[in-house]
C-alpha cells in the first residue's frame, strides 16, 4: 500500500466497498460520470461526506460534471486489492457457515472461500458449493499450504477463543467473527465482529425508540448513541 492510501481515514475506508459496488454497476450500465447527489441517493451517504471521502482519493468532482466513473473505479480496484484474489477460510460448517459456503462472494468482491474446517466427521471430507471441508486437526497445515490469512468464524461461541488462538498461530491476520464471543487477539490481528442477534435486537430497539424523522435523516450518525 502506498503512503497516499495509508492516509485514508478508517470511516472513509469502511465506505469504499459500498462505493465500489455501486460504481461497478454504473460502469456496466455504460455511465461515464456520476454526481455526488446521485451517489448519495444510491448509497445513502450524505453528499458532503461523499465529497470529503472522494477528495482523499484525489478525485475532485467538477461542478456540473460530477466524477469520472472510470477513474474512480480503477482507484477503488487498486485500493481494495480487487486485482488480486483473496483466499478465505471458513471455520464451522453449521447453518450459517453452510449458507456462506453456498454464497458467491465473487459476485461483488474479489474474495473467495477456498477451504472450510469442522470437527463433525459427517461433514469432513465432503464439499459444499465446491469448497472442501477438512478436519480441524489439519487447519494449521492447510492454511499455511494455501497461504490463507483471512478467516470467517461460524463456530459455537464456547470454542471461538481456542480456535482464534490457533488461527493466530497459523498466521491468520484478519478474522470475521460471527460468534457472540468477544475475542482476544494480539494487536497485529484485526477482528471484525458481526453479531447477528445483537444487530437484529438493536434494529428493533431503534425502531421502537428512535422513529425516523425524515427531515433529520441527512445528519449522518444522528441515531447512533
Ligand atoms: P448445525 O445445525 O449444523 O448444528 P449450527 O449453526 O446450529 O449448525 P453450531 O452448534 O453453532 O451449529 O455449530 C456450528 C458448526 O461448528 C457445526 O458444524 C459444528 O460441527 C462446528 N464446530 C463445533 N465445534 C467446533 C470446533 N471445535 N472446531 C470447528 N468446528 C466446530
Amino acid at each position: 500500500m502506498s503512503q497516499e492510501q495509508m492516509k485514508i481515514p478508517q470511516a472513509t475506508a469502511k465506505r469504499l466497498p459500498l462505493y465500489y459496488r455501486f460504481l461497478k454497476n454504473l460502469h456496466s450500465s455504460g455511465k461515464q460520470r456520476v454526481s455526488s447527489a446521485e451517489l448519495s441517493e444510491a448509497v445513502k451517504v450524505d453528499s458532503a461526506t461523499i465529497r470529503r471521502d472522494f477528495s482523499y482519493f484525489g478525485a475532485l468532482g467538477k461542478k456540473g460534471y460530477g466524477y469520472n466513473v472510470n477513474y474512480l473505479l480503477s482507484f477503488f480496484r487498486k485500493t481494495l486489492d480487487q486485482d488480486e484474489l483473496t483466499k478465505v477460510a471458513l471455520i464451522g460448517v453449521g447453518n450459517l457457515g453452510t449458507a456462506f459456503l453456498n454464497y458467491n462472494f465473487l459476485k461483488n468482491n474479489n474474495t473467495k472461500i477456498e477451504l472450510a474446517f469442522d470437527v463433525d466427521e459427517n461433514k469432513v471430507g465432503t464439499k459444499i458449493g465446491d469448497v472442501p471441508i477438512f478436519h480441524m486437526e489439519q487447519i494449521e497445515e492447510k492454511l499455511r499450504e494455501e497461504n490463507v490469512n483471512v478467516a470467517i468464524l461460524t463456530v459455537p461461541a464456547h470454542v471461538a477463543q481456542t480456535i482464534t488462538d490457533r488461527l493466530v498461530n497459523a498466521d491468520v491476520k484478519g478474522i470475521l467473527n460471527f460468534t457472540p464471543a468477544r475475542l482476544n487477539v494480539p494487536p497485529t490481528i484485526r477482528v471484525h465482529h458481526i453479531d447477528l442477534a445483537v444487530e437484529l435486537q438493536s434494529l428493533v430497539y431503534f425502531l421502537k425508540h428512535y422513529p425516523i424523522n425524515v427531515e433529520n435523516e441527512e445528519e449522518e450518525g444522528m441515531v447512533n448513541p
